[in-house]
């Protein structure tokens, strides 16, 4: 399985809160991994979030000796313990109180995508016609989409479009969701940070996820026109190609 991810610090933040893990090897009993966190909060909060939350969860699937009750089981797991840690450190020191994460995670295998998921950095899966939201975005504006009372593009455009309905840390508690998505024939998916979905469209984002290049390359393209764009925050890019999964060949 061909994978690569990248994280740039955008043209405008002096900080990068993003954090991802990329492994196409197994992790544990897993047979690949994916992580993308945004970390939220003050001084260095952000940066300790989404790093701390990321290396709790990839160590909880590293030491699990087996996933009994299936991959996304263990997934949701993982996310609980990495809440737990994160929450517990917020409150031992002043200086990160109040920190928080987003995190997305998914494992594919079976001609399936399992994905956990908690905040707005989003999943995604692209054919070279189509692209898919995989997750729902936690997000003030995306409940006002639901609920009618906003269109997507004006949630877009929202002042408030950066508040968080649910994340990871700032409780003792955490309602993550999960996903087992079938995969398309030679989908590609994709993890990102809300620093790629709020300067491109998803039409832009299917079209560089899709492009003929090399999936290093194909990462590349998709934080430079994120840049191009703006770059008004992190931007963090995971692109997992599924062919040997699913090709036709
Ligand atoms: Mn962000």
């Amino acid at each position: 399985m061909l994978a690569a991810g990248h994280t740039d610090i955008g043209k405008v933040r002096t900080a990068n809160q993003d954090a991802i893990f990329v492994s196409a090897e197994p992790v544990g009993p897993l047979p690949n991994l994916f992580v993308v966190a945004d970390g939220m909060g003050g001084h260095n909060g952000g940066d300790v979030a989404s790093r701390r939350a990321v290396a709790t969860f990839c160590a909880y699937i590293q030491k699990s000796a087996a996933a009994p009750d299936g991959w996304l089981d263990l997934l949701v797991a993982a996310a609980g313990e990495a809440n737990r840690i994160v929450f517990r450190d917020s409150i031992a020191d002043p200086a990160l109180s109040g920190m928080g994460t987003t995190l997305t995670a998914c494992v594919i295998g079976g001609g399936k995508c399992e994905v956990v998921h908690i905040g707005d950095s989003r999943a995604y899966m692209i054919t070279a016609d189509r692209i898919t939201q995989l997750t729902n975005d936690h997000s003030y504006v995306n409940e006002m989409v639901k609920a009618g009372q906003l269109t997507p593009s004006q949630a877009r455009e929202h002042p408030k479009r950066n508040i968080l309905t649910r994340v990871l840390g700032t409780g003792p508690d955490m309602d993550a969701d999960g996903y087992v998505r079938a995969l398309t024939p030679n989908a590609t998916i994709l993890l990102c940070s809300d620093g790629l979905t709020n300067m491109l469209t998803d039409e832009a984002i299917g079209d560089a996820a899709a492009a003929d290049m090399d999936i290093t390359a194909r990462v590349r393209l998709l934080i430079d026109e994120a840049n191009r764009h703006g770059g008004l925050d992190n931007i963090s890019v995971v692109l997992i190609d599924t062919t040997d999964e699913t090709g036709l060949r």
